[in-house]
């Protein structure tokens, strides 16, 4: 089956869920609001983890607004500079409730487990 998605730039090569409380998120950016649940945990792929530890939600949001990440007629419909503002207000809410990166390890057919806590 296939490997989890990352949360952030949605390719399939997630390797960390990174912890998060549940918790609502409401972020204003210049263009638009944005809204998340987060529930339970994020997953990362190891190039999006790197801007999650050095907490860099700007340089995160211009690489998941790179990445085309969302419905495909949203992606048509918008800017990357637009989808880059809109990232940029959600990160900088949601890493600072980011735990930190487990391993997630993959177990049956296609149930991503986190590794090493209860
Ligand atoms: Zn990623």
């Amino acid at each position: 089956m296939s490997a989890p998605c990352c949360d952030f730039c949605n390719n399939t090569t997630a390797r960390w869920a990174l912890r998060c409380d549940d918790v609502g998120v409401l972020a204003s950016g210049a263009h638009a609001t944005a809204v998340a649940a987060l529930t339970g945990a994020w997953n990362a792929c190891g190039d999006c983890l790197l801007f999650v530890q050095r907490a860099d939600s700007d340089g995160l949001a211009d690489r998941v607004a790179r990445s085309a990440h969302g419905p495909p007629e949203v992606v048509r419909m918008t800017t990357t500079a637009f989808r880059s503002d809109v990232f940029k207000a959600l990160y900088k809410r949601v890493l600072p409730w980011l735990g930190s990166p487990q391993p997630l390890a993959t177990v049956g057919a296609n149930s991503p487990q986190v590794e090493g806590e209860p």
